[in-house]
């Protein structure tokens, strides 16, 4: 560990859903304001190597880094909040662990011994955690530990966090979120439940240094104290974490309960000058004080579990904002409008977006969703498996090629409009196989695209296997569809958009990955900003 770096594990009690991200994003976006350089980890603890196999509904979207990383959500809620880029290092799971100690056992680097959880796991789950502190780039380094203290799974970690908090005395921190659950029946906050959270961290030989509370009302001072004098940490660190209004707010509230102060403190750091944080306030007014409001349709196959689209959803706060503009979003199902009355299920909405995703479930009805976005001139944007059913749905209703379709969802498809990259021809494992990551984009001069972007060439965040096929390309450019955005190296197109509509879009990239507070992400910017048109010339 370099002598300088500062470690903050952040675990949590009593339940899960408490926001270990969102805090951990907050005490983040505070020491930064106070000029710190740091970034944020997860250390998930289950065997998948990565979520990037999982089904969202397990643990909702998987967030894909620019060095092509497929995480955990949370890490999305790091980039919004700190504007830094985070990487593979920074997203660590048990899987990962295991085949990393697993494959040194292959290799001999063992020299014969018994391999075992202490110390082979936890020396790599340290080494994991000081691998961003030994990069030279971070002051603070925040690692989040994923699951409820307590659970089988997470033990090794917090074996691990004992190790480096007897280790490095001055230079590790535990922050432990817990709840403070209101009893109706007395009229009270009960703070048992973190006391035997607290309690099960000591059993493990950690006392945690500063506990964040939720709860949903104001902890009076005599709970303060009592959870003070129980749990062994001082006054000071009792921190409240009231129920927010948006998860924006939650770096304030933190602020105003000193949480910057107490940690920096407590790691012997400088407070440094009172951080202002003036874009984030001015974000927050905006967010508040919406001079409008419009409604776009999300339509995918996951909406039952919103966080299957978290980083969407977020685009859209930060580029309402952005238009002083509120964006309720209307989640559809796909597989409901192909059950239903299209023109009843989408109508008055100002715009339309169709989510990315995989496989034949509900895709007929986002080629639907498609169509009548093109047809009734509603502002339309397609991510990625939505990009791909706008060219579907063009080839088959315009250039009237009847069965065309993916080969991803019919490989006999006698119009195959998009199909496999070459590179993925002989790809046979699933996990980490995609095109991921951050490739260029070129954009093509006086289109729809150039406008938005005003930069000839872009970079964005990539998650597929198919693709346009650029052999029909020239059919569909003649017919009104463009390639306004493609590869500089292979030539693969990366926007498509409608030369006769007036917003309609579809991106095989993520720009939803790239959409932070600071910088909202240009194209839904301005993709809400038809909507708010279009609203206007329907009113
Ligand atoms: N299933 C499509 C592909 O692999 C789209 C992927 C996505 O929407 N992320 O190309």
């Amino acid at each position: 560990m370099s002598k300088k770096t500062k470690y903050i594990f952040v675990t949590g009690g009593v339940t899960s859903s408490l926001g270990k991200g969102i805090l951990a994003a907050s005490l983040a976006k505070l020491v930064q304001a106070r000029g710190y350089r740091v970034t944020i980890q997860k250390l998930d603890p289950y065997i998948n190597i990565d979520p990037g196999t999982l089904n969202p509904y397990e643990h909702g979207e998987c967030f894909v880094t620019d060095d092509g990383a497929e995480t955990d959500l949370d890490l999305g809620h790091y980039e919004r909040y700190l504007n830094i880029p985070t990487s593979q290092a920074n997203n660590v799971t048990t899987g990962r662990i295991y085949q990393s100690v697993i494959n040194k056992e292959r290799r001999g680097e063992y020299l014969g011994k018994t391999v075992q959880v202490i110390p082979h796991i936890t020396n790599e789950i340290k080494r994991t955690v000081r691998l961003l502190g030994d990069s030279g780039d971070y002051d603070i380094i925040i690692t989040e530990i994923g699951g409820t203290v307590g659970d089988i799974e997470s033990l090794p970690y917090i074996e691990a966090v004992r190790q480096m908090k007897w280790e490095h005395v001055d230079d590790v921190l535990v922050v432990h979120l817990t709840l403070l659950p209101y009893l109706q029946t007395t009229g009270e906050l009960k703070t048992k439940p973190t006391q035997h959270s607290v309690k099960t961290l000591l059993e493990s030989g950690v006392q945690p240094d500063i506990l964040v509370c939720r709860s949903h009302m104001n902890i009076s001072d005599s709970i303060r104290n009592k959870i003070a004098l129980f749990c062994n940490v001082a006054l000071d660190s009792v921190i409240e974490s009231i129920d927010a209004e948006s998860i924006y707010d939650v770096p304030l509230l933190m602020k105003d309960e000193k949480l910057d102060q107490v940690v920096l403190r407590k790691l012997k750091l400088d407070l440094g000058d009172e951080p202002e944080l003036l874009v984030w306030r001015e974000f927050l007014k905006r967010l508040k004080n919406p001079a409008k409001e419009i409604t776009i349709g999300l339509v995918g196959k996951y909406v039952e579990l919103k966080d299957s689209y978290k980083s969407i959803a977020e685009s859209f706060i930060h580029a309402g904002t952005a238009n002083n503009c509120k964006v309720n979003v209307e989640w559809i199902h796909s597989q409901d409008i192909e059950k239903g009355d299209v023109n009843e299920i989408l109508k008055g909405l100002d715009g339309i977006l169709v989510a990315p995703g995989f496989g034949k479930r509900g895709i007929d009805g986002k080629i639907t969703a498609t169509q009548y976005a093109r047809e009734n001139n509603i502002p339309f944007l397609g991510i990625c498996l939505g990009m791909q059913c706008a060219v579907i749905e063009f080839a088959r209703n315009v250039l009237n090629k009847e069965n065309a379709h993916s080969t991803e969802i019919d490989p006999d498809t006698e119009s195959p409009v998009i199909g496999l990259m070459d590179d993925q021809q002989t790809v046979t494992d699933m996990g980490g196989t995609m095109r991921l990551g951050q490739y260029p984009c070129k954009v093509k001069e006086n289109t729809l695209a150039a406008g938005i972007y005003k930069d000839s060439k872009i970079m964005e965040r990539h998650r597929h296997r198919y693709e346009f096929n650029n052999s029909y390309l020239q059919e569909f450019e003649a017919a009104g569809m463009i390639a306004s955005g493609r590869n500089p190296d292979s030539d693969l197109v990366e926007i498509v958009e409608l030369k006769d509509h007036p917003w309609f879009v579809g991106v095989q990239f993520h720009p939803e990955y790239k959409s932070t507070v600071s910088n909202p992400h240009l194209l839904f910017v301005n993709f809400i900003k038809a909507a708010v048109k279009s609203s206007e010339l329907e009113a």
